[in-house]
């Protein structure tokens, strides 16, 4: 299988999951995580019409787009891997969206560079739940989020649009993101960024409206060693 064929399959896939479940979102974004993948497995995957990318590491990030960005104008980079408080003047230029905000003192410092330099690219930001309260995963914990997100929108005004989470590999993961959906509905956020290669369907007939897919278009990952610790657990 290559990139286009998996691509077809998937978009196939998302379309028959929407039509199975009542509350499946009407627009589901397909995203790409493109974590370790070069340019050329990129551009097949843009060429099979994937418009969204999600990247894990900033600089990784930067040096991999810097080309790719000129050349496909209207690409739309996430940022979805863990990101670090001296980080963050760089993903605010690099991403459009930002989908691992998960603590006080990035949204802080978020906001503070917000106001003395802009918002660079970022329009958007999703928080992400640890949901299954990990110690070695990033995310704030659910019994924290409803306060988290209100800090967020009402006292530093961040444009926060919905709720990431990254399931614990062990477990099923509809009870996940049913708690993700549930903690969103009752904070009115319309976004639900969940749903890996394993258990996208799944995540879409529980109401995602962003799956993020890494080697099901990509194929396995197989460059370990560029990833971190957090990032190898999720490989
Ligand atoms: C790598 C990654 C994905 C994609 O994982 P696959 O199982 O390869 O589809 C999704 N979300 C995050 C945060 C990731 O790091």
């Amino acid at each position: 299988m290559n990139i286009k064929d998996n691509v077809r399959e998937i978009v196939a896939n998302i379309e028959k999951a929407k039509a199975d479940s009542p509350i499946s979102a009407v627009k589901v974004s397909l995203l790409a995580a493109s974590k370790v993948q070069d340019a050329s497995a990129i551009e097949e995957a843009i060429a099979a019409g994937i418009t969204c990318f999600g990247e894990n590491r900033v600089q990784e990030a930067r040096e991999k787009w810097l080309g790719l960005r000129e050349k496909y104008p209207h690409i739309k980079l996430h940022l979805i891997g863990a990101l670090q408080t001296n980080k963050m003047k760089q993903a605010l230029e690099s991403f459009y969206v930002i989908q691992s905000l998960d603590r006080v003192e990035l949204a802080e410092e978020i906001a503070k560079i917000r106001k003395t330099n802009g918002g660079g690219r970022t329009t958007e930001f999703y928080i992400q739940v640890n949901t299954g309260e990990e110690p070695q995963k990033a995310g704030v914990l659910p019994e924290k989020a409803d306060e988290f997100i209100t800090y967020c929108i009402r006292d530093l005004g961040l444009p926060v649009v919905g709720l990431m989470c990254v399931p614990p590999a062990n477990q099923p993961p509809a009870p996940h993101f049913a708690l993700l959906r549930e903690i969103a509905l009752r904070n009115n956020l319309l976004n639900l960024s969940m749903g890996m290669s394993g258990d996208y369907e799944t995540a879409i007939r529980m109401g995602a409206t962003c799956v993020r897919i890494g080697s099901g278009i990509f194929g396995e990952r197989i460059i370990k060693q560029m990833l971190t610790p957090h990032e190898i657990l999720l490989a």
